[in-house]
C-alpha cells in the first residue's frame, strides 16, 4: 500500500491492484486536473514530490480516485476522516 496525506485525508493506493495497468488514469487526471503530484515510476503511481510539498499541494479533487475507478483498476482510495463516526457507533 503506498500512502499519502493532503490536509484533511490521505491517498491510499493499493499497488496489488495496480499490476498491468495501462492506463496510468490517476497520474494523467493529476496533471489535467490536480496539482500534477503523480508520476510513474517502474510501473507504478508515485509522488513527484515531496510528502510535505503533497500536503500543501494536493487540492482534494477527487480527480485521481474517478479516473482510476472508470479508466483504471479501482487501486486508489481518497480516505476522509467521518467526524464524530466513532461517537455515532458508541
Ligand atoms: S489508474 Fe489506478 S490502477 Fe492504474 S496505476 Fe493509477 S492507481 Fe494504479
Ligand atoms: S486529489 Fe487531485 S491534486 Fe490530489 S493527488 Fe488526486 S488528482 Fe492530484
Amino acid at each position: 500500500m503506498y500512502e499519502f496525506e493532503f490536509r484533511t485525508g490521505k491517498v491510499s493506493i493499493d499497488y496489488g491492484k495496480c499490476d498491468g495497468c495501462t492506463s496510468f488514469a490517476c497520474v494523467k487526471a493529476c496533471s489535467l486536473y490536480g496539482r500534477n503530484i503523480l508520476r510513474v515510476q517502474e510501473g507504478k503511481p508515485v509522488l513527484s514530490v515531496s510528502p510535505e510539498e503533497a500536503r500543501r499541494l494536493c487540492i482534494e479533487c477527487l480527480a485521481c480516485e474517478q479516473e482510476c475507478y472508470s479508466k483504471g483498476q479501482q487501486a486508489l482510495a481518497i480516505v476522509l476522516p467521518t467526524i464524530g463516526l466513532d461517537r455515532l457507533r458508541r
